[in-house]
């Protein structure tokens, strides 16, 4: 299902959501807690744009699959197509919004899938498997190296996060998505979760603020 997707403010973004680009291990802190090693080059995977929901009041989870995980990230939304090479600078002025968003993973289905060497799909592209905040504009931050994610359940700081941990930064992690995928107006690049993920069940509250200021609350159904 789409939706209209919009920043902060309420403007509407005028292309349809495209594809969610996601990068997995992208800091050394979450890669050690689930044992994994840490990749030689981003570990890219892809939701369907078709599995994105807005964070609302409240969001629902599957609960017929094992442990559901949050995954609090900072979602790069791209306004410009983007392919090749590009330049830091082409990469820079194709950044049309930031957003935090919760990449939500079935533990459970993916540890099997990684066990079997199968892909991750119906662990990570479930429908309503990528949870996502509205946008605040593009040229926010001036320094996208040192953007605050935090992720607080009941109450407790779970995830404190900063995009100067990231073992790919922004920038160069578009360069190279773009380098193996085109990029349209539309796609969202997921920069991959910082340490503290953990299961989310149903009356949860949240609240995942970004860049230590713009701040949303919802609730697991
Ligand atoms: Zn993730």
């Amino acid at each position: 299902m789409s939706y209209q997707h919009h920043y902060i403010d309420g403007t509407p973004i005028h292309f349809p959501l495209g594809k969610v680009v996601c990068v997995g291990r992208n800091y050394a802190e979450h890669a050690a807690e689930l044992n994994n090693p840490i990749p030689s080059e981003p570990l890219l995977f892809i939701k369907p744009g078709s599995c994105t929901v807005p964070l609302n009041d409240s969001f629902a989870i599957p609960l017929d699959r094992g442990v559901v995980h949050y995954e609090a990230e900072i979602a790069v939304l791209i306004g410009k197509p983007l392919s090749k090479k590009p330049s830091i600078e082409e990469v820079r002025d194709a950044i049309s919004g930031f957003a935090p968003a919760l990449d939500l993973t079935l533990r459970d289905v993916q540890a099997k899938l990684k066990e079997k060497g199968l892909p991750w799909e119906l662990s990570k592209s479930f429908d309503g498997a990528y949870v996502l905040a509205p946008f605040v504009a593009g040229d926010t931050y001036a320094d996208l190296t040192d953007i605050a994610i935090r992720l607080t359940i009941n109450g407790e700081v779970r995830q404190d996060g900063n995009s100067s941990a990231m073992l790919n930064p922004i920038i160069a992690l578009i360069q190279h998505i773009a380098g193996h995928f085109s990029l349209q107006a539309g796609d969202v690049i997921s920069t991959g979760t910082p340490a503290g993920v953990g299961p989310l069940v149903s009356g949860d509250s949240l609240e995942i603020a970004l860049g230590g200021q713009e701040s949303f609350a919802s609730r697991v159904l």
